[in-house]
């Protein structure tokens, strides 16, 4: 086992503060700081001392991932775990499934697009299913909302230009209906969005004034018509869930789920993938026929869980192959918890200070830093030190 060193992301819907203060620097941090990135990512690597840790698992695959999985994800690591710290909205977005993925990458190779380029959609050929646990109160819009509900919220807000795509969706309260509302805003000319968009936003404020019941959902339209005006994400942002996630809930998106993180630090771990298609909300490329192609319209209020018991852990399954998340939490006591040998592991101390013993060997995990744990290490115990202490670890996952 050895600790890691962390590349962090300076998008600029960052915190100045959040990362800065989790890896212990000073504060505020110069640029914003975005995402602080534990793994293998070929584009930015963990490193053990100065190596890359993509190098470390390319000597020794079967030795670092375990035969198995070595040969199951051609000796990379199947997942990248981090920390989220997002001051503004990131972009509206969805993701590839697999077919989607390998068919994108290949049509993308074939017509010669620089797979660094800005309008390239896929990087890579594989998709990137992601789980986000909230580490603070965290904010998002996911997943469709069911649409007789969005019909209650957009006659709530009903202006007269809104009218007829009410209709639209309340004659056909369904998937279908979705998908013809969503394609219609998205794909709207900016003079309609420019004709419509200062109406409807004078309705929400006049609803979050009357505290009426779409209270939160309209102050979200206000703050992102501020940030984006004239993106039809939007009103395509009135048709999602909006949730509000406590420390240690998480929601699983996958392939097709339409999302846009609003604010807030998570812990997310994903498919080691960059395959993202953007609908708006966002200054980088944004290409709305393939975003169309991959969406999937199936609605409903977004599963939230806080994982399953598992002893000290509590484990967040999901379908998605690449990766299982468990997050381990001490609260005054200091009993010492065990994470299973036999499999690749990235270990990270968000609150408090552990110490990590395998047969011959202690590690201390302050705050703030990773470990990766080879699959050929046993079974590691994990004692805290402080009185509160909040760790997660991160494993390919057990789905097939
Ligand atoms: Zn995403």
């Amino acid at each position: 086992m050895e600790l890691l060193e962390n590349p962090i992301r300076p998008y600029a819907w960052g915190s100045r503060t959040t990362i800065a203060d989790l890896v212990g620097r000073p504060v505020p941090a110069p640029h914003p700081e975005a995402e602080l990135w534990m793994g293998a990512h070929p584009g930015d690597p963990s490193r053990i001392g100065a190596t890359p840790l993509v190098d470390v698992l390319a000597r020794d695959p079967a030795g670092q991932l375990g035969a198995e999985i070595a040969e199951r994800w051609a000796g990379r690591l199947p997942f990248l775990m981090k920390v989220l710290a997002a001051e503004e909205p990131l972009s509206l977005q969805a993701h590839p499934s697999a077919e989607q993925a390998a068919e994108g990458y290949a049509r993308e190779e074939r017509q010669g697009i620089p797979r660094d380029a800005a309008t390239r959609n896929y990087p890579d050929p594989t998709p990137k299913p992601e789980l986000l646990c909230a580490l603070t109160e965290f904010h998002a819009l996911a997943g469709f909302r069911d649409p007789h509900r969005t019909v209650e919220l957009l006659r709530a807000v009903e202006t007269p230009g809104l009218s007829p795509y009410v209709e639209l969706l309340a004659a056909d309260p369904n998937r279908e209906g979705l998908r013809a509302l969503f394609t219609t805003w998205i794909t709207l000319p900016q003079p309609a969005i420019d004709a419509l968009m200062p109406e409807l936003l004078d309705e929400c404020v006049r609803h979050v004034k009357d505290h009426g019941p779409f209270e939160l959902e309209c102050r979200t339209a206000l703050e992102l018509g501020e940030s984006y005006p004239g993106d039809a994400g939007v009103l395509a942002g009135l048709l999602l869930n909006r949730l509000v996630l406590g420390p240690g809930e998480a929601i699983f998106l996958p392939a097709g789920n339409l999302h846009a993180y609003l604010r807030g630090t998570a812990l997310e771990v994903l498919a080691n993938s960059d395959n993202v298609l953007r609908g708006g909300l966002t200054p980088k490329h944004v290409d709305v026929p393939e975003l169309l192609r991959v969406l999937d319209f199936s609605y409903g209020d977004m599963t939230v869980t806080t994982g399953e018991p598992a002893g000290a852990r509590h484990v967040y399954r999901t379908t998605a192959a690449e990766f299982e998340l468990s997050r381990l939490e001490w609260h005054g006591d200091a009993t010492p918890a065990r994470l299973p040998g036999g499999t690749p592991r990235i270990l990270a101390t968000l609150d408090g200070e552990l110490t990590v013993a395998a047969a011959e060997e202690k590690v201390v995990l302050p705050r703030g830093r990773a470990m990766w744990i080879p699959a050929s290490d046993p079974e590691v115990t994990l004692t805290p030190a402080d009185t509160w202490t909040r760790a997660f670890a991160a494993t390919p996952g057990h789905a097939r």
